[in-house]
């Protein structure tokens, strides 16, 4: 009877730790997925919301906006956002 304890312990041991493993797994695989979140949500910020492909990369004068890549900015007239007309654009240089 007593063997039969002593393995059932060392099966609850065994069950806790494969929980704690899983549990860690779990964790970093949420970790993960806050990451890619915000990576996504960072990169959904950045993207050109004309052709939603490229890096926006064009600053809009005089509002200032930077709403999409240089090879859309040339077909804008007025700015997406504030609808303010576009007099001039910089290419912005983001790290
Ligand atoms: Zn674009
Ligand atoms: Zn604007």
């Amino acid at each position: 009877m007593g063997s039969g304890l002593a393995g059932l312990e060392r099966f609850y041991n065994v069950v806790i730790n494969l929980n704690l493993f899983n549990w860690c797994i779990f964790l970093s695989i949420l970790e993960l997925l806050s990451l890619l979140g915000d990576y996504e949500k960072l990169k959904e910020e950045r993207t050109c919301k004309i052709c939603m492909d490229a890096e926006s990369s064009v600053v809009f004068l005089p509002c200032g906006h930077i709403v999409c890549c240089s090879s859309c900015a040339p077909v804008l007239r007025t700015c997406p956002i504030c609808r303010s007309y576009i007099k001039g654009s910089v290419r912005a240089y983001m790290p």
